[in-house]
């Protein structure tokens, strides 16, 4: 093992990057977090967990995922673009590495029960994939009104064997969600792991997530070196919800300093519109779901309901590591609104003949915004596919005729 100094990529000993972080939990889960967070260091370094976490992550997500030089984005933006082919994953994204990693430790830690909060029902399904394949007993909570939304998706659980459980309080959407499962979780303090999908929540959820999903950036150095020698690409892009597959891409190259890092953030209808999610651009420092971070509130301290047209994007919040690295200046912060972002998908598609998730297309709708040169080398974090999101480009597409 590497001995890791307190940096931009790990947190401090109580979870803190910089003066974000930390646990804010009630008393009644101070047993099940301190337990995660005694173990989960130990349990990720043991030999037995390490080769059946990559076994999987091989034979079962179909990892390592490809880097694709795209030529012809490149061509068009005078510059060397490469994009990390997450989309190509089981399940269509990124979020499955993180639920392998975290179903492997529940069951190291003799956990019999699962639980999850799901908003468009993407981290659901992540999460109803590894406990079908574990035959592990899955409940999933999810707004009453995502439940209207995303019904692909509550069939795809349904049909992975997960029980969803609607959330009829407030919003009835992703906040309400984590509140029921939060409850959920102090009654079955002993058999019970909760499965969170970004690197938010209390420490140590920010930094297992985050290194359950590092994988990503690991791949990118080894493959870069094979297509450029060099491992260090000059620009990393990824779009940032909660930032689970931001911090995968960013991960091992948050200590080289000419690796430039850019965050693209959901802009929705413009950052000052009232109805965006660009948290760094709008937040306040406040504590949500248990860590200190930037959050959309009010003056008086009410979470600020978030808006964009990607469900992966629209949360108030950002995890600590990326509100670390927004105030620090180490991190570089832009945004896309909606109509960029499905300007973005379509283009993308004509010229690689990939459809991207609708929160991905936000990281390639900033391309134009970077003065990229010929000597640069780009690589764009592609965290899910866009089949999710026809429904949406379908009436964008109808709209335009
Ligand atoms: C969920 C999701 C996101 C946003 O979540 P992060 O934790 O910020 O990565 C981005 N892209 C895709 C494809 C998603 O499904």
């Amino acid at each position: 093992m590497i001995k890791e100094a307190v940096n931009y990529q790990v947190p401090d000993l109580h979870g803190y990057y910089g003066e974000f972080g930390g646990a804010y939990i009630p008393e009644m889960l101070q047993r099940n977090v301190t337990e995660l967070k005694e173990q989960y260091l130990k349990i990720m370094a043991e030999p037995s967990f390490v080769q059946e976490f990559e076994l999987l992550l091989k034979d079962y997500v179909g990892r390592p995922t490809p880097l694709f030089k795209a030529e012809r984005l490149s061509a068009e933006f005078n510059t060397n673009i490469y994009l990390k082919r997450e989309d190509l994953c089981h399940t269509g994204a990124h979020k499955i590495n993180n639920t392998i990693g975290q179903i492997l430790l529940a069951i190291r830690l003799g956990k019999t029960r699962i639980i999850a909060e799901t908003g468009a029902g993407q981290h659901g399904v992540a999460t109803a994939t590894v406990c079908a394949l574990k035959g592990i007993e899955c409940i999933v909570y999810m707004g009453e009104k995502d439940i209207e939304r995303q019904a692909p998706n509550v069939a795809r659980m349904q049909m992975l064997g997960a029980k969803v459980v609607p959330a009829t309080s407030g919003s009835k959407t992703l906040k309400d969600a984590t509140n029921e499962a939060i409850r959920d979780w102090i009654n079955h303090p002993i058999d019970t792991h909760y499965i969170i999908g970004s690197v938010v929540g209390p420490h140590p959820y920010p930094d297992m997530v985050a290194k359950f999903q590092s994988v990503i950036s690991k791949e990118i150095r080894t493959q870069l070196k094979e297509k450029t020698n060099s491992e260090l690409p000059s620009h990393i892009i990824a779009c940032v919800g909660g930032g689970s597959n931001a911090a995968g891409a960013y991960y091992h190259f948050l200590n080289e300093p000419t690796v430039q890092i850019v965050a693209v953030e959901a802009a929705g209808k413009g950052v000052y519109s009232g109805m965006s999610a660009a948290t760094t651009q709008l937040g306040k420092q406040g504590i949500l779901h248990g860590s200190k971070s930037l959050l959309m509130q009010t003056d008086d301290g009410q979470v600020v309901e978030p808006h964009s047209i990607s469900a992966g994007l629209d949360y108030p919040g950002i995890g600590p590591m990326h509100a670390n690295l927004y105030t620090s200046g180490r991190g570089h912060f832009v945004s896309a609104t909606d109509e960029e972002a499905l300007e973005a998908a379509f283009h993308l598609s004509k010229t690689e003949g990939i459809i991207p998730a609708l929160e991905t297309a936000h990281a390639f709708a900033v391309l134009g915004k970077l003065n990229l040169t010929p000597s640069d080398t780009v690589v764009v974090c592609l965290s899910g596919r866009g089949d999710k999101d026809l429904a949406t480009y379908m009436k964008t597409i109808q709209t335009d005729l």
